[in-house]
Protein backbone atom coordinates (compact mmCIF):
# COMPACT_ATOMS: atom_id res chain seq x y z
CA UNK A 1 0.00 0.00 0.00
CA UNK A 2 2.62 1.99 0.90
CA UNK A 3 4.61 1.40 -2.20
CA UNK A 4 1.67 2.02 -4.08
CA UNK A 5 0.88 5.52 -2.83
CA UNK A 6 4.76 6.60 -3.31
CA UNK A 7 4.75 6.11 -6.80
CA UNK A 8 1.19 8.01 -7.08
CA UNK A 9 3.20 10.87 -5.18
CA UNK A 10 5.86 10.36 -7.68
CA UNK A 11 4.64 9.66 -11.27
CA UNK A 12 1.81 12.50 -11.00
CA UNK A 13 3.72 16.09 -10.77
CA UNK A 14 0.48 17.77 -9.98
CA UNK A 15 -0.03 15.60 -7.21
CA UNK A 16 3.17 16.89 -5.30
CA UNK A 17 1.89 20.13 -4.98
CA UNK A 18 -1.37 18.60 -3.13
CA UNK A 19 1.24 16.16 -1.25
CA UNK A 20 0.21 17.61 2.26
CA UNK A 21 -3.46 17.04 1.01
CA UNK A 22 -4.50 13.75 2.80
CA UNK A 23 -7.76 13.23 0.91
CA UNK A 24 -5.77 12.06 -1.57
CA UNK A 25 -4.45 9.16 0.26
CA UNK A 26 -8.14 8.21 0.85
CA UNK A 27 -8.53 8.33 -2.77
CA UNK A 28 -5.78 6.40 -3.24
CA UNK A 29 -6.69 3.90 -1.37
CA UNK A 30 -9.76 3.71 -2.49
CA UNK A 31 -8.46 3.16 -5.89
CA UNK A 32 -6.50 -0.05 -4.44
CA UNK A 33 -9.95 -1.45 -2.95
CA UNK A 34 -12.68 -0.85 -5.98
CA UNK A 35 -12.80 -4.25 -7.39
CA UNK A 36 -13.97 -5.52 -3.97
CA UNK A 37 -17.25 -2.75 -3.95
CA UNK A 38 -17.98 -3.51 -7.86
CA UNK A 39 -17.83 -7.59 -7.34
CA UNK A 40 -20.13 -6.93 -3.89
CA UNK A 41 -22.27 -4.83 -5.70
CA UNK A 42 -22.95 -7.05 -8.60
CA UNK A 43 -23.66 -9.82 -6.23
CA UNK A 44 -25.67 -8.39 -4.12
CA UNK A 45 -28.16 -6.13 -6.40
CA UNK A 46 -28.77 -2.57 -5.70
CA UNK A 47 -27.24 -1.66 -1.91
CA UNK A 48 -28.99 0.78 -0.02
CA UNK A 49 -26.07 1.65 2.64
CA UNK A 50 -23.29 4.02 1.22
CA UNK A 51 -20.36 2.07 0.46
CA UNK A 52 -17.08 3.31 2.42
CA UNK A 53 -15.40 4.59 -1.27
CA UNK A 54 -18.89 7.08 -1.18
CA UNK A 55 -17.82 7.83 2.35
CA UNK A 56 -14.66 8.83 1.67
CA UNK A 57 -14.72 10.40 -1.72
CA UNK A 58 -18.11 12.33 -0.47
CA UNK A 59 -15.68 14.07 2.32
CA UNK A 60 -12.51 14.09 -0.03
CA UNK A 61 -14.59 16.63 -2.35
CA UNK A 62 -16.27 18.36 0.72
CA UNK A 63 -13.06 18.99 2.14
CA UNK A 64 -11.57 19.92 -1.20
CA UNK A 65 -14.55 21.87 -2.15
CA UNK A 66 -14.05 23.97 0.82
CA UNK A 67 -10.81 25.29 0.12
CA UNK A 68 -10.97 25.30 -3.44
CA UNK A 69 -14.86 25.93 -4.57
CA UNK A 70 -16.81 27.87 -1.92
CA UNK A 71 -14.40 30.41 -1.57
CA UNK A 72 -14.54 31.75 -5.64
CA UNK A 73 -17.63 30.29 -6.77
CA UNK A 74 -19.70 33.41 -6.17
CA UNK A 75 -17.08 35.64 -8.47
CA UNK A 76 -16.84 32.61 -10.98
CA UNK A 77 -20.92 32.87 -11.11
CA UNK A 78 -20.93 37.03 -10.88
CA UNK A 79 -18.38 37.11 -14.11
CA UNK A 80 -19.23 34.13 -16.06
CA UNK A 81 -15.35 32.81 -14.84
CA UNK A 82 -15.00 29.04 -15.84
CA UNK A 83 -12.34 28.78 -13.82
CA UNK A 84 -9.60 26.34 -15.90
CA UNK A 85 -6.66 25.71 -13.28
CA UNK A 86 -9.37 24.26 -10.48
CA UNK A 87 -9.89 21.19 -13.23
CA UNK A 88 -6.50 20.57 -13.06
CA UNK A 89 -6.43 20.52 -9.55
CA UNK A 90 -9.69 17.95 -9.63
CA UNK A 91 -7.45 16.01 -12.45
CA UNK A 92 -4.68 15.88 -9.95
CA UNK A 93 -7.66 14.10 -7.31
CA UNK A 94 -9.21 11.52 -9.81
CA UNK A 95 -11.90 13.67 -10.48
CA UNK A 96 -11.44 14.24 -14.46
CA UNK A 97 -11.28 10.51 -14.83
CA UNK A 98 -13.44 8.97 -12.11
CA UNK A 99 -14.56 5.91 -15.04
CA UNK A 100 -11.54 5.73 -17.19
CA UNK A 101 -9.24 2.90 -16.22
CA UNK A 102 -6.05 3.44 -14.29
CA UNK A 103 -3.84 2.12 -17.62
CA UNK A 104 -5.12 5.12 -18.65
CA UNK A 105 -4.64 7.48 -15.69
CA UNK A 106 -8.17 7.77 -14.43
CA UNK A 107 -9.27 6.81 -11.45
CA UNK A 108 -11.00 3.22 -12.88
CA UNK A 109 -14.46 3.89 -10.24
CA UNK A 110 -17.74 2.63 -11.16
CA UNK A 111 -21.43 4.62 -11.85
CA UNK A 112 -21.66 4.58 -8.18
CA UNK A 113 -18.42 6.31 -6.57
CA UNK A 114 -19.24 9.07 -10.04
CA UNK A 115 -22.94 9.73 -8.64
CA UNK A 116 -21.63 10.03 -5.58
CA UNK A 117 -18.53 12.16 -6.62
CA UNK A 118 -20.86 14.52 -8.97
CA UNK A 119 -23.35 14.71 -6.65
CA UNK A 120 -21.35 15.81 -3.72
CA UNK A 121 -19.29 18.32 -6.06
CA UNK A 122 -23.01 20.03 -7.19
CA UNK A 123 -23.88 20.20 -3.88
CA UNK A 124 -21.26 22.64 -3.70
CA UNK A 125 -21.49 24.25 -6.58
CA UNK A 126 -23.97 23.22 -9.82
CA UNK A 127 -21.60 24.78 -12.79
CA UNK A 128 -18.44 22.96 -11.68
CA UNK A 129 -20.74 19.86 -11.19
CA UNK A 130 -21.99 20.42 -14.70
CA UNK A 131 -18.14 20.48 -16.77
CA UNK A 132 -16.77 17.64 -14.78
CA UNK A 133 -19.99 15.52 -15.53
CA UNK A 134 -19.75 16.74 -19.02
CA UNK A 135 -16.27 16.01 -19.31
CA UNK A 136 -15.80 12.72 -18.11
CA UNK A 137 -18.99 11.55 -19.71
CA UNK A 138 -19.34 13.06 -23.36
CA UNK A 139 -16.11 13.57 -24.86
CA UNK A 140 -13.84 11.40 -22.42
CA UNK A 141 -16.51 8.62 -22.05
CA UNK A 142 -17.48 8.68 -25.38
CA UNK A 143 -13.89 8.08 -26.63
CA UNK A 144 -13.78 4.78 -23.82
CA UNK A 145 -16.41 3.58 -25.03
CA UNK A 146 -15.89 3.94 -28.82
CA UNK A 147 -12.24 4.77 -29.40
CA UNK A 148 -9.55 2.46 -31.03
CA UNK A 149 -6.88 1.50 -28.83
CA UNK A 150 -4.71 3.85 -30.74
CA UNK A 151 -7.25 6.87 -29.74
CA UNK A 152 -7.74 5.83 -25.98
CA UNK A 153 -4.16 5.85 -25.68
CA UNK A 154 -3.47 8.81 -26.84
CA UNK A 155 -6.31 10.88 -25.48
CA UNK A 156 -7.52 9.34 -22.46
CA UNK A 157 -4.36 10.28 -20.04
CA UNK A 158 -4.74 13.72 -21.25
CA UNK A 159 -8.50 14.12 -20.28
CA UNK A 160 -8.35 11.98 -16.99
CA UNK A 161 -5.55 13.57 -15.53
CA UNK A 162 -7.21 17.40 -16.13
CA UNK A 163 -3.83 18.09 -18.43
CA UNK A 164 -6.85 18.53 -21.01
CA UNK A 165 -10.34 19.44 -21.08
CA UNK A 166 -12.79 18.00 -23.29
CA UNK A 167 -15.89 19.20 -25.44
CA UNK A 168 -18.85 17.14 -27.15
CA UNK A 169 -21.00 18.30 -29.61
CA UNK A 170 -24.17 17.42 -30.93
CA UNK A 171 -26.76 20.55 -30.68
CA UNK A 172 -26.86 22.84 -33.38
CA UNK A 173 -29.04 25.73 -33.04
CA UNK A 174 -31.47 24.19 -35.15
CA UNK A 175 -31.25 20.63 -33.93
CA UNK A 176 -31.46 20.02 -30.17
CA UNK A 177 -33.99 17.41 -29.35
CA UNK A 178 -33.76 16.62 -33.08
CA UNK A 179 -30.68 16.00 -32.89
CA UNK A 180 -30.72 13.54 -35.63
CA UNK A 181 -31.79 16.49 -38.63
CA UNK A 182 -28.44 18.45 -38.04
CA UNK A 183 -26.51 19.88 -40.61
CA UNK A 184 -22.95 19.92 -39.87
CA UNK A 185 -21.35 18.00 -42.72
CA UNK A 186 -18.75 16.24 -43.05
CA UNK A 187 -18.00 15.17 -46.43
CA UNK A 188 -14.80 12.20 -47.73
CA UNK A 189 -12.29 13.44 -49.63
CA UNK A 190 -9.59 10.83 -50.21
CA UNK A 191 -8.23 10.24 -46.11
CA UNK A 192 -9.64 13.35 -45.25
CA UNK A 193 -13.21 14.56 -44.20
CA UNK A 194 -14.09 17.99 -44.87
CA UNK A 195 -16.62 19.85 -42.55
CA UNK A 196 -18.77 22.38 -42.57
CA UNK A 197 -21.25 23.82 -39.95
CA UNK A 198 -21.63 25.09 -36.22
CA UNK A 199 -22.75 23.50 -32.97
CA UNK A 200 -23.96 25.49 -30.26
CA UNK A 201 -24.76 25.19 -26.53
CA UNK A 202 -21.02 22.96 -26.20
CA UNK A 203 -19.39 22.65 -22.74
CA UNK A 204 -16.34 24.09 -22.96
CA UNK A 205 -16.55 25.38 -26.33
CA UNK A 206 -14.26 27.56 -25.76
CA UNK A 207 -11.54 26.30 -22.92
CA UNK A 208 -12.04 23.10 -24.45
CA UNK A 209 -8.48 21.05 -26.45
CA UNK A 210 -10.26 18.57 -27.50
CA UNK A 211 -13.68 17.87 -29.00
CA UNK A 212 -15.49 14.89 -29.89
CA UNK A 213 -18.01 16.07 -32.84
CA UNK A 214 -20.77 14.05 -34.69
CA UNK A 215 -21.28 15.40 -38.44
CA UNK A 216 -23.43 14.18 -41.36
CA UNK A 217 -21.72 11.61 -43.70
CA UNK A 218 -25.17 10.89 -45.65
CA UNK A 219 -28.09 11.98 -45.75
CA UNK A 220 -31.01 13.88 -43.66
CA UNK A 221 -33.36 12.21 -41.63
CA UNK A 222 -30.83 8.88 -41.64
CA UNK A 223 -29.55 7.67 -38.15
CA UNK A 224 -27.09 5.43 -39.65
CA UNK A 225 -25.34 8.80 -41.29
CA UNK A 226 -23.79 10.77 -38.85
CA UNK A 227 -20.05 9.74 -37.48
CA UNK A 228 -18.59 11.07 -34.58
CA UNK A 229 -14.30 12.57 -34.83
CA UNK A 230 -11.98 13.59 -32.55
CA UNK A 231 -10.79 16.94 -33.34
CA UNK A 232 -8.40 18.98 -31.30
CA UNK A 233 -8.11 22.59 -30.76
CA UNK A 234 -5.94 24.18 -33.33
CA UNK A 235 -6.78 22.33 -36.19
CA UNK A 236 -6.87 24.77 -39.34
CA UNK A 237 -10.71 25.34 -39.95
CA UNK A 238 -12.13 24.40 -36.15
CA UNK A 239 -12.78 27.36 -33.95
CA UNK A 240 -15.14 28.27 -31.43
CA UNK A 241 -17.52 31.19 -31.46
CA UNK A 242 -20.14 33.44 -29.42
CA UNK A 243 -19.67 32.45 -25.27
CA UNK A 244 -23.39 32.12 -24.02
CA UNK A 245 -24.52 34.30 -21.05
CA UNK A 246 -26.51 32.10 -19.07
CA UNK A 247 -28.92 32.48 -15.97
CA UNK A 248 -27.06 30.11 -14.03
CA UNK A 249 -24.42 27.24 -14.27
CA UNK A 250 -22.49 30.49 -15.07
CA UNK A 251 -18.84 28.94 -14.25
CA UNK A 252 -19.64 26.34 -16.87
CA UNK A 253 -18.65 27.34 -19.78
CA UNK A 254 -20.82 27.30 -22.99
CA UNK A 255 -20.31 28.32 -26.30
CA UNK A 256 -19.97 27.45 -30.18
CA UNK A 257 -17.80 25.41 -32.31
CA UNK A 258 -17.16 26.09 -35.89
CA UNK A 259 -16.16 24.23 -38.46
CA UNK A 260 -15.24 26.01 -41.85
CA UNK A 261 -13.52 23.25 -44.42
CA UNK A 262 -11.85 21.62 -41.44
CA UNK A 263 -10.32 18.73 -42.26
CA UNK A 264 -9.56 15.75 -40.30
CA UNK A 265 -7.86 13.00 -41.08
CA UNK A 266 -10.10 9.47 -41.00
CA UNK A 267 -7.84 8.43 -38.59
CA UNK A 268 -10.03 10.87 -35.84
CA UNK A 269 -13.29 8.64 -36.72
CA UNK A 270 -14.53 6.84 -33.69
CA UNK A 271 -16.08 3.32 -34.78
CA UNK A 272 -17.19 2.92 -38.26
CA UNK A 273 -18.50 6.16 -40.56
CA UNK A 274 -21.89 6.28 -39.71
CA UNK A 275 -21.81 5.06 -36.18
CA UNK A 276 -21.79 8.50 -34.87
CA UNK A 277 -25.91 8.96 -33.84
CA UNK A 278 -26.23 5.68 -32.04
CA UNK A 279 -23.04 6.05 -30.29
CA UNK A 280 -24.07 9.05 -28.97
CA UNK A 281 -27.73 7.61 -27.67
CA UNK A 282 -25.43 5.33 -25.79
CA UNK A 283 -23.45 8.10 -24.33
CA UNK A 284 -25.97 9.92 -23.46
CA UNK A 285 -27.82 6.99 -21.30
CA UNK A 286 -24.63 7.14 -19.52
CA UNK A 287 -24.46 10.66 -19.55
CA UNK A 288 -28.41 11.21 -17.92
CA UNK A 289 -27.01 9.47 -14.84
CA UNK A 290 -24.56 12.41 -14.17
CA UNK A 291 -27.16 14.86 -14.93
CA UNK A 292 -29.48 13.08 -12.08
CA UNK A 293 -26.43 13.64 -9.96
CA UNK A 294 -25.96 16.79 -10.81
CA UNK A 295 -29.70 17.51 -9.79
CA UNK A 296 -29.41 15.32 -6.73
CA UNK A 297 -26.38 17.51 -5.62
CA UNK A 298 -28.20 20.79 -6.12
CA UNK A 299 -31.36 19.62 -4.58
CA UNK A 300 -29.43 18.34 -1.59
CA UNK A 301 -27.58 21.24 -1.21
CA UNK A 302 -30.73 23.61 -1.22
CA UNK A 303 -32.62 21.42 0.94
CA UNK A 304 -29.31 21.66 3.71
CA UNK A 305 -29.71 25.37 3.45
CA UNK A 306 -33.29 25.61 4.03
CA UNK A 307 -33.65 23.10 6.62
CA UNK A 308 -30.32 25.01 8.92
CA UNK A 309 -32.12 28.44 7.93
CA UNK A 310 -35.48 27.43 9.23
CA UNK A 311 -34.07 26.23 12.54
CA UNK A 312 -32.39 29.49 12.80
CA UNK A 313 -34.78 31.84 11.91
CA UNK A 314 -37.33 33.38 13.82
CA UNK A 315 -40.83 35.32 13.35
CA UNK A 316 -43.50 35.33 16.20
CA UNK A 317 -40.93 34.21 18.42
CA UNK A 318 -40.90 31.12 17.32
CA UNK A 319 -38.25 29.35 14.57
CA UNK A 320 -40.00 29.09 11.40
CA UNK A 321 -39.62 25.21 11.51
CA UNK A 322 -41.60 25.14 14.27
CA UNK A 323 -44.53 26.29 11.85
CA UNK A 324 -46.15 23.17 10.39
CA UNK A 325 -46.70 25.20 6.64
CA UNK A 326 -42.97 25.12 6.71
CA UNK A 327 -41.84 21.88 8.50
CA UNK A 328 -44.60 20.13 5.92
CA UNK A 329 -42.25 22.27 2.80
CA UNK A 330 -38.88 20.23 4.31
CA UNK A 331 -40.64 16.63 4.75
CA UNK A 332 -41.46 16.97 1.06
CA UNK A 333 -38.26 18.27 0.09
CA UNK A 334 -36.52 15.50 2.00
CA UNK A 335 -39.05 12.74 0.83
CA UNK A 336 -38.45 13.51 -3.07
CA UNK A 337 -34.72 13.63 -2.69
CA UNK A 338 -35.13 10.28 -1.20
CA UNK A 339 -36.87 9.19 -3.78
CA UNK A 340 -34.66 10.95 -6.60
CA UNK A 341 -31.39 9.35 -5.08
CA UNK A 342 -32.70 5.92 -5.26
CA UNK A 343 -33.67 5.95 -9.10
CA UNK A 344 -30.05 7.23 -9.58
CA UNK A 345 -28.47 4.81 -7.25
CA UNK A 346 -30.31 2.10 -8.99
CA UNK A 347 -29.86 3.25 -12.44
CA UNK A 348 -25.98 3.59 -11.78
CA UNK A 349 -26.12 0.02 -10.40
CA UNK A 350 -27.53 -0.97 -13.46
CA UNK A 351 -24.75 0.17 -15.08
CA UNK A 352 -22.05 -1.01 -13.38
CA UNK A 353 -23.83 -4.65 -14.12
CA UNK A 354 -23.23 -4.10 -18.01
CA UNK A 355 -27.21 -4.05 -18.20
CA UNK A 356 -29.18 -1.55 -20.47
CA UNK A 357 -29.89 1.71 -18.76
CA UNK A 358 -31.73 3.83 -21.48
CA UNK A 359 -35.02 3.46 -19.59
CA UNK A 360 -34.05 3.92 -16.23
CA UNK A 361 -31.19 6.51 -16.31
CA UNK A 362 -34.22 8.56 -18.61
CA UNK A 363 -36.64 8.20 -15.31
CA UNK A 364 -33.32 9.10 -12.82
CA UNK A 365 -32.64 11.82 -14.99
CA UNK A 366 -36.37 13.37 -15.50
CA UNK A 367 -37.65 12.70 -12.18
CA UNK A 368 -34.25 14.20 -10.43
CA UNK A 369 -34.28 17.17 -12.51
CA UNK A 370 -37.53 18.59 -11.65
CA UNK A 371 -36.73 17.27 -8.09
CA UNK A 372 -34.19 19.90 -8.14
CA UNK A 373 -35.90 22.58 -9.58
CA UNK A 374 -38.81 22.13 -7.09
CA UNK A 375 -36.79 21.81 -3.96
CA UNK A 376 -34.78 25.11 -5.05
CA UNK A 377 -37.74 26.70 -5.45
CA UNK A 378 -39.36 25.70 -2.26
CA UNK A 379 -35.92 26.45 -0.79
CA UNK A 380 -35.96 30.04 -2.05
CA UNK A 381 -39.75 30.52 -0.25
CA UNK A 382 -38.39 29.02 3.16
CA UNK A 383 -35.19 31.73 2.78
CA UNK A 384 -38.32 34.46 2.41
CA UNK A 385 -37.04 37.85 1.17
CA UNK A 386 -33.34 36.47 2.06
CA UNK A 387 -34.01 33.73 -0.46
CA UNK A 388 -33.68 36.02 -3.55
CA UNK A 389 -30.45 37.73 -2.27
CA UNK A 390 -27.36 36.97 -3.58
CA UNK A 391 -25.72 36.74 -0.17
CA UNK A 392 -27.42 33.87 0.76
CA UNK A 393 -26.83 30.41 -1.14
CA UNK A 394 -30.47 29.73 -2.29
CA UNK A 395 -30.58 31.94 -5.48
CA UNK A 396 -28.03 30.01 -7.00
CA UNK A 397 -29.36 26.84 -6.14
CA UNK A 398 -32.72 28.01 -7.97
CA UNK A 399 -30.70 29.44 -10.95
CA UNK A 400 -28.45 26.31 -11.49
CA UNK A 401 -31.24 23.79 -11.40
CA UNK A 402 -33.35 24.54 -14.65
CA UNK A 403 -30.36 23.62 -16.43
CA UNK A 404 -31.22 19.84 -15.09
CA UNK A 405 -34.68 19.53 -17.02
CA UNK A 406 -32.75 21.08 -20.46
CA UNK A 407 -29.54 19.34 -20.63
CA UNK A 408 -28.87 16.11 -22.69
CA UNK A 409 -32.18 16.06 -23.24
CA UNK A 410 -35.14 18.06 -22.11
CA UNK A 411 -37.96 16.63 -19.49
CA UNK A 412 -40.55 15.70 -22.46
CA UNK A 413 -37.33 14.17 -24.13
CA UNK A 414 -37.16 12.18 -21.20
CA UNK A 415 -40.61 11.33 -21.27
CA UNK A 416 -40.35 10.05 -24.87
CA UNK A 417 -37.53 7.61 -24.34
CA UNK A 418 -39.59 6.10 -21.40
CA UNK A 419 -42.55 5.52 -23.02
CA UNK A 420 -41.03 4.02 -25.91
CA UNK A 421 -39.35 2.06 -23.85
CA UNK A 422 -42.73 1.43 -21.70
CA UNK A 423 -44.94 1.16 -25.07
CA UNK A 424 -42.38 -1.53 -27.13
C1 LIG B 1 -25.81 25.06 -20.31
C2 LIG B 1 -25.97 24.10 -21.44
C3 LIG B 1 -24.98 23.18 -21.72
C4 LIG B 1 -25.10 22.32 -22.82
N1 LIG B 1 -24.06 21.49 -23.14
C5 LIG B 1 -24.13 20.77 -24.30
C6 LIG B 1 -22.97 20.04 -24.76
O1 LIG B 1 -21.92 20.01 -24.11
N2 LIG B 1 -23.09 19.37 -25.94
C7 LIG B 1 -24.23 19.36 -26.69
O2 LIG B 1 -24.25 18.74 -27.75
N3 LIG B 1 -25.33 20.04 -26.27
C8 LIG B 1 -25.30 20.76 -25.11
N4 LIG B 1 -26.40 21.49 -24.70
C9 LIG B 1 -27.61 21.48 -25.53
C10 LIG B 1 -28.79 20.76 -24.89
O3 LIG B 1 -28.59 19.38 -24.91
C11 LIG B 1 -30.06 21.20 -25.65
O4 LIG B 1 -30.30 22.55 -25.29
C12 LIG B 1 -31.25 20.35 -25.36
O5 LIG B 1 -31.09 19.06 -25.89
C13 LIG B 1 -32.55 20.96 -25.91
O6 LIG B 1 -32.41 21.35 -27.24
P1 LIG B 1 -32.88 22.82 -27.68
O7 LIG B 1 -32.28 23.77 -26.74
O8 LIG B 1 -32.59 23.00 -29.11
O9 LIG B 1 -34.46 22.83 -27.45
P2 LIG B 1 -35.58 22.35 -28.49
O10 LIG B 1 -35.25 20.98 -28.97
O11 LIG B 1 -35.82 23.40 -29.48
O12 LIG B 1 -36.85 22.24 -27.53
C14 LIG B 1 -37.70 23.34 -27.22
C15 LIG B 1 -38.88 22.79 -26.40
O13 LIG B 1 -39.63 21.87 -27.22
C16 LIG B 1 -39.75 20.63 -26.53
N5 LIG B 1 -39.76 19.53 -27.50
C17 LIG B 1 -38.91 19.31 -28.53
N6 LIG B 1 -39.22 18.18 -29.17
C18 LIG B 1 -40.29 17.65 -28.53
C19 LIG B 1 -41.09 16.48 -28.68
N7 LIG B 1 -40.82 15.59 -29.64
N8 LIG B 1 -42.11 16.26 -27.82
C20 LIG B 1 -42.38 17.15 -26.84
N9 LIG B 1 -41.67 18.28 -26.63
C21 LIG B 1 -40.64 18.52 -27.45
C22 LIG B 1 -38.53 20.58 -25.61
O14 LIG B 1 -38.74 19.67 -24.56
C23 LIG B 1 -38.44 22.02 -25.14
O15 LIG B 1 -39.35 22.22 -24.12
C24 LIG B 1 -26.29 22.33 -23.60
C25 LIG B 1 -27.32 23.24 -23.28
C26 LIG B 1 -27.17 24.12 -22.23
C27 LIG B 1 -28.27 25.12 -21.97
Amino acid sequence: MIGYLFKGFQSQTNIRLYSDYIPLLLWNILKETKMAVLAESIETGINFEESENQKMIAQMVQDFGKKEITPKMMEWDESQEFPVPLFKKMGALGLMGVLVPEEYGGAGFSYSEYVTAISEISKIDGSIGLSVAAHNSLCTGHILQFGNEEQKSKYLPKLATGEWIGAWGLTEPNTGSDAGNMRTVAIKDGDYYILNGAKNFITHGKSGNVAVVIARTGEIGDSHAMTSFIIEKGTPGFTSGKKENKLGMRASETAELIFTDCRVHKSQVMGNEGDGFVQSLKVLDGGRISIAALGLGIAMGAYEAALKYSKERHQFNKPISSFQGIAFKLADMATKIEAARLLTFRAADLKNQGRSVNKESAMAKLYTSEVAVEVANEAVQIFGGYGYIKDFPVEKYYRDAKLCTIGEGTSEIQKLVISRAILK
